[in-house]
């Protein structure tokens, strides 16, 4: 999956390796000491067009500076993204499936579900009956128990 085991342990749990932090901080310092010698020469520069050159210099590293940051950035945002496709690739297949063998097989599934304790009946994808074991019934037992609709899913609206 990635090379965690050979960085330091400060760095093993951030999406970031040693070399990105080499990478940004070599930019990055780099470019303020590239800003800091620019801003020397432009203030010991009597000249305009030779202060002009050295304030084009200090935007040059400050560039670099930016620069640097910007790969750190990007770097973290690669290593999540990795880490997402992995996730995504090999654990997503095995993971039990949200529901229970005897409730609705599919989250689209139609028609009206609720359980033996429910006084409202609802579609299969309502929240209210996550993690509970609902079962599929017909508008005429449901009217002979005397369930309503809910209120969240609104279930009449939806199954035709
Ligand atoms: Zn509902």
């Amino acid at each position: 999956m990635s090379n965690a085991g050979a960085e330091p342990g400060w760095i093993a749990d951030t999406p970031w390796r040693s070399r990105s932090l080499v990478l940004m901080a070599g930019l990055s310092i780099a470019g303020l000491i590239g800003i800091w010698v620019c801003y020397g020469g432009c203030r010991d520069a009597d000249r305009w067009a030779t202060q002009l050159n050295w304030i084009l210099g200090a935007i040059a590293c400050a560039g670099i500076a930016v620069l640097g940051m910007f790969s750190w950035l990007l770097a973290g945002l690669r290593a999540v993204r990795a880490e997402k496709r992995y996730v995504t690739r090999n654990l997503m297949p095995i993971l039990p499936r949200r529901g229970r063998a005897d409730g609705p097989s599919a989250p689209g599934e139609l028609g009206y579900w609720a359980d033996a304790r429910m006084k409202r009946y609802h579609l299969s994808t309502c929240l209210l009956v996550r993690g509970k074991h609902p079962f599929s019934m017909s508008l005429d037992e449901l009217a002979a128990t005397g369930r309503t609709a809910c209120g969240v899913c609104l279930p009449l609206e939806r199954v035709s």
